[in-house]
């Protein structure tokens, strides 16, 4: 089972209390954009095996969404953060890089 600590109110919760909202640090596009920048931010979306960066709601606890780094294949949670960032922590950028030496943060634009 999933357990993260929901870095709002700093309960470790599982993955019953939250409820999963899709992945992280998506460009969202509006009006004025093109028709495939649109389509790409609907529809296109990364499945990794590995490293993967998902927003999370605290569904039964706080209530406020959160972001999640996690390894999709051995289900290891190296780390969560508040929402209202546009790229995770150094904190957790470095824990990735021992992890899984050559891994780098890439812009998801
Ligand atoms: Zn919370």
């Amino acid at each position: 089972m999933l357990t993260f600590k929901c870095p709002c109110c700093g309960v470790q919760a599982d993955e019953t209390e939250l409820t999963p909202g899709g992945e992280a640090h998506l460009k969202r596009f509006g009006p004025g954009a093109s028709d495939a920048d649109f389509e790409g931010y609907l529809f296109m979306r990364e499945n990794p095996k590995g490293v993967h960066f998902e927003r999370w709601r605290h569904a039964f606890g706080c209530g406020k969404w959160f972001l999640a780094a996690r390894n999709t294949n051995t289900m290891e949670v190296y780390g969560t953060y508040p929402a209202q960032t546009t790229e995770p922590p150094q904190s957790i950028k470095d824990v990735l890089t021992a992890r899984h030496p050559g891994w780098q943060w890439r812009d998801f634009s």
